[in-house]
């Protein structure tokens, strides 16, 4: 009998997993979303594949996680491309980051040297480079860094490619209204299916292992297996202006905002950061920020309001890394959540992680990333080894959820 591998969670992080457990043919594959395929965080995002900018300060773990997952991009779209039949918009413009202070021209320095010798290929620019660079920028940059390697997708395209790309590989990708109804977990190589899972419309699943991907939704699911609930969602908001394409070349940040145009004369701008528990609206204080933004970086944009702006609920952890790993004494369950701002960079990289993990593959930098990390030692100790066969209620998501556990045989 095939693997069978039950996938919670259906924006890019559940997708990718999907596709990657699905590739060899040799598991069979359901996703469960309880909205629309990528409809939250995953269709929000601006798309930008930028480990560089995104990671000023050290060449850590999580740095080294987003880089090796920039690397896979080109040969993880193309197959995502292949199997769809759509145009991901992946492009490789590079970014110029920009500073307006000679203040902050030191820590670009340090920057540029760590990151030159992690393999960027980035350039210090004078501000006369970033004239040549970007010649709509406003003028009075102090100095910037060009960054070449760092491209950008167009990420609503991509999750629905994606989504696709699941099915042309046989993925069961099924919607659930209102959430899951219990969960039952048993030992592996036991009687009966490790996992069992029944949602609030009355399918039920059975499988060998369960991938929680729920995004910002994701400390429900901390919660239920008894650790600390770390993840968490921040709002962004983000908008994009109408100009012609050409006018703005390669991704560009500043300390404020970032701008990235994308094919149909979209210039997009983001974006903001603010805590509003579970509401995904637009606020005039969140856009009107980066619409004063881009006067200042754009002058063009000065006279222009932005045609669309939206927003969306990034999973946000404690640390700001995500939570990828099988959960201790949970064998059936492995968390892929937590991506907070960079969740479509780390797609490629994360359903590797998670092919790996269902492999029994042991991957040394998942260490950084282990969903247990916040568990200080009391509140592991009031987890006892034979832990409860009973995990509590889900209130918060309606779930009324029985989790057995395997690890006491039962
Ligand atoms: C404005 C903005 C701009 C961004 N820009 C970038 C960027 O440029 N580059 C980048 O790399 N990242 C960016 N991000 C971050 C990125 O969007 C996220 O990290 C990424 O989308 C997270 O993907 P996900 O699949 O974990 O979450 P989501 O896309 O939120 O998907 C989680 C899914 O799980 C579903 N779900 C939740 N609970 C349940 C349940 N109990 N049962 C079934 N389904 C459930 C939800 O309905 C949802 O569809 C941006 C985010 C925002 C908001």
């Amino acid at each position: 009998m095939k693997e069978r591998v039950l996938i919670l969670g259906g924006g890019i992080i559940g997708l990718a997993c999907a596709l990657e457990a699905a590739r060899t043919g040799e598991r069979e594959v359901a996703v469960v979303e309880r909205g629309s395929f990528g409809g939250q965080a995953t269709g929000a995002a601006a798309g930008m594949l930028a480990p560089y900018s995104e990671n000023p300060e050290q060449p850590d773990a999580f740095f080294q996680l987003c880089q090796d997952s920039l690397n896979r991009y080109p040969e993880w779209a193309s197959r995502i491309e292949e199997l769809s039949g759509a145009d991901v918009g992946l492009r490789r413009t590079g970014s110029v980051g920009v500073v307006f202070h000679e203040a902050d021209l030191l820590p670009l320095q340090s920057r540029l040297r760590w990151q030159q010798a992690a393999g960027s290929g980035g350039e210090l620019l004078s501000a006369a480079e970033i004239a040549r660079l970007e010649p709509k920028l406003a003028a009075g940059a102090a100095g910037g860094i060009f960054t070449p390697a760092e491209a950008h997708v167009d990420a609503p395209r991509l999750a629905a490619a994606l989504e696709q790309a699941c099915r042309q590989l046989g993925v069961r990708l099924d919607g659930c209204t209102g959430g899951l109804a219990s969960l039952e977990l048993r030992p592996h190589g036991g009687g009966g299916s490790p996992v069992r899972l029944t949602t609030e419309n009355g399918e039920s699943y059975e499988a060998d292992h369960l991938v929680i991907g729920t995004g910002a939704w994701t400390g429900e699911f901390e919660q239920l297996f008894g650790l600390p609930a770390t993840v968490h969602p921040i709002r962004g908001q983000i908008c994009s202006y109408e100009v012609p394409d050409g006018l703005v070349r390669h991704m560009v940040f500043s300390s404020q905002a970032y701008w990235v145009a994308k094919s149909g004369m979209r210039l997009v701008c983001g974006a903001s950061e603010d805590v509003a528990g579970f509401c995904s609206d637009v606020t005039a204080k969140g856009i009107g920020r980066l619409e004063r933004w881009s006067a200042r970086a754009f002058p063009m944009l000065a006279d222009m309001k932005p045609k669309l702006s939206w927003a969306g609920l990034r999973p946000a952890t404690r640390d700001g890394r995500p939570l990828i790993g099988r959960l201790d004494g949970y064998p059936q369950v492995i968390f892929a959540a937590g991506h907070y701002r960079n969740g479509i960079l780390l797609a490629p990289a994360t359903a590797a992680a998670v092919l790996a993990l269902l492999e029994e593959k042991q991957l040394p930098l998942l260490r950084a990333f282990r969903p247990e990390r916040f568990r200080s030692s009391s509140a592991g100790a009031a987890v006892p080894a034979a832990a409860p066969a009973v995990v509590p209620e889900l209130s918060a998501a309606g779930l009324a959820a029985a989790a057995q556990r395997g690890r006491d045989g039962r």
